[in-house]
């Protein structure tokens, strides 16, 4: 499945060749204030399945004992991606950017400990206090598979 998306003016946009994309929620304070929202939705996609074109512009930035490297468009600075020195390979998409986001569903809920109040949550879909650990996380994205997200 050819998923394709793209920054608020259109000046950097991208394509992923290869699905399914991995889309959580995290409601971490981090991911409220960083997105200036109740909480961000991120799509994992491998690297390798991933082309960005475009006048983009990258912001590298240490925090929790990782390195980050924020994606942007030069023109509209939209955020687009972000990778981590924790998890090379692995592009983390700002799934808002996805061309048919509306119809993403996320497979899991992380960080739901700083949760916003009136933020519910659907019954089927694993929740998660904090981080997950990679076994957690793993388990969760077998189960949407099975679901069919
Ligand atoms: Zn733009
Ligand atoms: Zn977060």
């Amino acid at each position: 499945m050819n998923q394709s998306g793209a920054c608020d003016c259109g000046a950097a946009a991208y394509s992923v060749k290869e699905g399914p994309l991995h889309v959580y929620a995290c409601h971490c304070l981090n991911c409220q204030t960083r997105s200036g929202s109740a909480f961000a939705e991120h799509a994992m996609v491998p690297e390798a399945a991933f082309e960005c074109q475009g006048k983009t512009e990258e912001f590298r930035r240490s925090a929790q004992g990782m390195e980050f490297t924020e994606v942007f468009c030069r023109a509209c600075h939209t955020r687009i991606y972000n990778k981590n020195s924790l998890l090379p390979g692995i592009v983390f998409l700002r799934a808002g950017t996805l061309e048919h986001s509306q119809k993403l569903v996320p497979m899991a809920h992380i960080w739901t400990s700083r949760k916003q109040p009136w933020v519910m949550l659907p019954e089927e879909v694993p929740v998660f206090d904090k981080s997950p650990s990679p076994e957690e996380f793993g388990a969760a994205v077998a189960a949407a598979l099975e679901r069919g997200s």
